[in-house]
């Protein structure tokens, strides 16, 4: 591990003034990611501010849903009732995400902002666009079973290793951001950003940014949802594919639709195509296969994961009759 000096941030003024100083400064808060990438080799940030000290982690209900302070932590949120009744497919995300000791450290904005599980990227001996631009990617030709089968570039086809992201992009989750400029916010849906032809950016956030809440905002669809996760192994391991799925069906009808997908791209895939294929029609095994097939409408494969398309079909009706109530 390379030198590094540590601070610790009185406020958010302060965090940030810091970050402005110093081009290679990174925040930390759970350390769960960052610490790991260091280890390794991959990042090597000349220091790092400590956030864990600022107020931000509040639960809170508002008059629009729940408000969840960046810092607060994924098991915290995970437990919180007004999350498991009005979310459940947040809860679900979450207590399916890393372990328990884990969960106990991670935060919420940490999580929006971990870096892929490419074997490739982590492995600092490897060409990898996404850790040094310009040197090729390895997975594309290379072991690639884990990878993206869309929105993936011909620079970087990592996915996104993050659960609860999908489960906040089918609730329409909308993240809060204090900057240079001042505060705004981010729909999560346009907060991570495709690898194109830079694939070492991962968001829309710029350097000093700080992540300062996680806004719910509340709807039948959402307190009706649910997070399934395809995996290797039953317990702290990535998803091959995920689906967070919300419906809120009324009359018989699908009066409102949320499809999002993990495991299968560099950001987490909202499934507008299976949407589409939702909304106004009946709730029956019909729609939700015909939503299925929609969702894998774009993919393609790299040889190794190829069986990616199916399971994403598959999945997507599973979850759909989990939330469409049809056993
Ligand atoms: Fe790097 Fe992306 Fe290629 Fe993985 S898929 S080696 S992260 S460029």
């Amino acid at each position: 591990m390379n030198a590094f000096r540590y601070a610790q941030a009185r406020d958010a003024a302060s965090a940030m003034a810091a970050l402005a100083a110093d081009p290679r400064a990174r925040y930390i808060a759970g350390g769960t990611n960052v610490v790991d990438l260091m280890k390794e080799g991959v990042e090597r940030p000349s220091l790092l501010v400590d956030i864990t000290q600022l107020p931000l982690r509040g639960i809170d209900r508002t008059a629009t849903g729940v408000r969840v302070g960046a810092l607060a932590l994924m098991s915290d949120v995970a437990d919180h009732p007004a999350i498991a009744r009005d979310y459940p497919v947040v809860a679900q995300a979450l207590l399916a995400s890393a372990s328990p000791q884990l969960r106990n450290m991670a935060t919420i904005g940490g999580n929006l902002m971990q870096r892929t599980r490419c074997a490739y990227f982590r492995d600092v001996s490897q060409h990898c666009n996404k850790r040094a631009p310009g040197t090729g990617c390895a997975a594309i030709s290379g072991v690639n079973r884990r990878h993206a089968v869309v929105g993936g570039s011909e620079q970087c086809i990592c996915t996104h290793a993050s659960d609860l992201a999908v489960a906040l992009l089918s609730v329409d989750a909308i993240v809060h951001v204090r900057g240079r400029a001042g505060e705004r916010t981010v729909p999560l849906e346009r907060f991570h950003v495709l690898p194109g032809s830079t694939p070492q950016r991962e968001t829309v956030l710029e350097h000093g940014d700080l992540i300062t809440a996680v806004e719910l905002p509340a709807s039948a669809a959402a307190r009706n949802s649910y997070y399934l996760k395809v995996r290797d192994r039953a317990s702290y391991e990535f998803a091959l594919v995920s689906v967070a799925a919300a419906l809120n069906v009324a009359g018989g009808r699908i009066r409102a639709a949320r499809v999002a997908l993990g495991g299968v791209a560099p950001t987490p895939w909202r499934a507008h195509a299976a949407e589409a294929a939702l909304l106004g029609r009946p709730a029956t095994g019909g729609t939700f296969a015909a939503a299925a097939e929609a969702a894998t409408r774009g993919m393609k494969g790299y040889g190794q994961n190829d069986f990616k398309i199916v399971l994403v079909r598959r999945a997507v009706n599973r979850a759909l009759q989990h939330v469409g109530a049809i056993a």
